[in-house]
């Protein structure tokens, strides 16, 4: 490694644990450490971070002078300006823990995103979409989050809303509401908990005693069945693929990516609907987009770092 190199770090703020690791410029992941989760709000949670960051750079025998970006992934809205007002899911002084992290790092760019905006971030970099300039990214996992790149950056939209894919109203007629407050959105039909959802709906409609599930978003017994053969699993899933091929063709309409990337925990069971999903998504899009190829993410769980350091080097680049 040449004494001169720039460094950098992508963090993943995770409800239950905070992953970080360290990249060089051209995207390689360098070493990786994580933490559970502290509150984000003094200096022992701050604390929490910086370490993770000055042990990375230990281990690869640099000092902190040469961390160029630090990019962190967090769980809520992150507007264009980068000030975080919305953060439901995890506790954190947003401004503190940039401040303490400036502090350690001071040649370093801090930038927040999104964590569905970094995973799309992560896929361009290193991922499914890598040579592209534009993507758009669906994570399917208890909710149904989005991401989309356009010109090799996330849209991050005025008020944080760019991406927000699971929001998407795609059944007018639907009555149940939404974690979002509204009703009829794509993540009720599509994300693990929608599956579930729509096997336990065919369920009953057929009058069949639904399989044991481990919870409201065990999905994977639901794919499962249907690769063993269950009728009523099937139907559930292709109830997801219709509203997603819904969900593709009003994204495209905008945004017309050159390629969509499925990632999340139910991206895994891809074989059982990809094809399925490819064919009705055509059928329904624009014809100059009928053929936009939709692939499976390859970063898994490491998306989020890979995307924040992403992030935090474009960042880098347009300042220059
Ligand atoms: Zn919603």
């Amino acid at each position: 490694m040449a004494e001169n190199s720039l460094y950098y770090i992508g963090i993943d703020v995770g409800g239950t644990s905070v992953k970080e690791g360290l990249f060089d410029e051209e995207g390689n992941l360098l070493g990786k450490v994580s933490v559970p989760t502290p509150p984000l709000t003094d200096e022992a949670g701050f604390a929490a971070v910086t370490n993770g960051i000055e042990q990375l750079m230990a281990a690869a025998q640099q000092s902190m002078l040469f961390v160029r970006g630090i990019g962190l992934a967090v769980p809520c809205p992150v507007p264009a300006s980068g000030l975080i007002t919305m953060a439901a899911n995890i506790t954190i002084d947003p401004t503190g823990l940039k401040e303490a992290i400036e502090e350690r790092c001071p040649h370093a760019t801090v930038r927040y995103v999104n964590d569905a905006n970094a995973a799309a971030m992560g896929e361009l970099w290193r991922g499914s979409a890598e040579g592209h300039r534009s993507m758009v990214m669906v994570t399917i996992g208890t909710g149904l989050g989005g991401g989309v790149v356009l010109n090799g950056d996330v849209v991050d939209g005025a008020f944080g809303a760019g991406g927000e894919i699971g929001h998407i109203r795609v059944n007018p007629d639907e009555t149940r509401i939404c974690g979002c407050g509204l009703r009829g959105c794509l993540e009720q039909y599509a994300s693990a908990t929608g599956v579930v959802n729509n096997y336990l709906l065919e369920c009953e409609a057929r009058g069949v005693e639904p399989l044991e599930l481990t919870g409201p978003s065990d999905s994977l017994t639901v794919f499962n069945a249907c690769r063993a053969g269950d009728e009523v699993a099937r139907a559930a899933i292709d109830t997801m693929v219709e509203y997603l091929s819904r969900g593709l063709q009003i994204v495209s309409a905008v945004v017309d990516p050159e390629v969509y990337v499925l990632g999340g925990g139910t991206s895994a069971s891809a074989d059982l609907f990809l094809e399925q999903l490819c064919d009705r998504y055509a059928a329904r899009a624009f014809p100059a987009s009928a053929n936009t190829p939709i692939e499976v993410a390859k970063l898994g769980n490491d998306a989020g770092i890979f995307g924040a350091a992403y992030v935090a080097l474009r960042s880098v680049v347009r300042e220059a």
